[in-house]
């Protein structure tokens, strides 16, 4: 994965030069893949595929796409555990290097805090870093989340290695907003929790959803604070930017045949096993359950 980590470096400069040009190319859209750009991109991936892990012989490489506050964390974390690859969230990578009070922190906290997307260096910089450590421990594969966001970064990303299978969580919007602004993490421990209660009533064909909080143990309770980007202008704000910026990235992954769209039922008890239906990995529960 260090090598994957160098070549997304690379890519990232690669991809500045033709990205410059697509941008200039009248057909080109936010949802329409430049065929030169697409091309280019190609080649230099080409150049870095044989420095790549076949198939058979690493983790899955899977990634989950979905508007703020669909559970893409809560979701991905499940999965990693259950399958035993890094959980790898730009989101967390962007916050740990705000709480680092690095030279970056201060440029950092002003974006994020405007619910504006982070620039393409910076996140492939920080996701670089994220994977030589993984690389250090070990480790293969990895489910992304909250990356790629733009259809630049699914090219770079396209262009060092095979994403295996895309994983699109849908929600109403209406819980969208009620489930960032009801998110709670432990400054203490990082569990993260909600103590919204979500009851949608059914209307005119669509069913009802209610979801009840994710409410914390007792001893992280007094501890509980929210991320200074939850609140309700930056979230609507945010859902802006994903509409404008990260829906193309799934048309990208739909028409490339690897994306799997999959409406969250409710809350995790009923979400959960459905996902696993989905994904067909029921045993692969079934097992670690009954090893646990
Ligand atoms: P969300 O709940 O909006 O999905 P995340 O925790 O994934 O939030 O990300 C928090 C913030 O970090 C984003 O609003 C954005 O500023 C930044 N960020 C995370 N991932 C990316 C990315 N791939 N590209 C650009 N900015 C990112």
């Amino acid at each position: 994965m260090a090598v994957l980590s160098r070549v997304l470096r690379l890519r990232a400069a690669g991809v500045d030069r033709f990205a410059v040009r697509s941008f200039r190319s009248s057909s080109w859209r936010n949802s329409e893949i430049d065929p030169k750009a697409a091309a280019a991109s190609q080649q230099l991936g080409e150049k870095a595929l044989p420095l790549q892990r076949d198939v058979k012989d690493r983790n899955v490489q899977w990634v989950f796409l979905g508007c703020p506050g669909v559970g893409k964390g809560t979701y991905a974390s499940k999965l990693s555990t259950l399958l035993g690859v890094p959980h790898i969230a730009t989101g967390d990578l962007v916050r740990d290097e705000l709480s680092s009070s690095g030279p970056l922190a201060k440029q950092l906290e002003e974006v994020v805090n405007q619910g504006k997307l982070v620039s393409d260096e910076i996140i492939i910089n920080l996701l670089s870093k994220r994977l030589e450590a993984s690389s250090a421990k070990g480790e293969t594969g990895f489910i992304l989340d909250g990356f790629p966001r733009t259809i630049r970064q699914a090219e770079i990303l396209e262009g060092v290695t095979e994403i295996d299978l895309v994983i699109n969580l849908k929600l109403r919007e209406e819980a969208l907003l009620a489930k960032c602004l009801g998110r709670r993490i432990c400054s203490e421990c990082g569990g993260n929790y909600n103590v919204a209660s979500i009851d949608i009533k059914a209307e005119e064909g669509d069913p009802g959803m209610y979801m009840s909080p994710l409410l914390p143990p007792p001893h992280c309770a007094s501890k509980l604070i929210s991320r200074s980007d939850d609140t309700e202008e930056v979230v609507k704000r945010r859902l802006r930017i994903y509409n404008e910026m990260s829906q193309p990235v799934e048309e990208f992954y739909r028409s490339r045949g690897k994306l799997l769209e999959f409406d969250l039922p409710g809350g995790i008890p009923e979400s959960w096993p459905k996902l696993l239906r989905a994904l067909n990995l029921e045993d692969h529960d079934d097992k670690q359950s009954a090893a646990a």
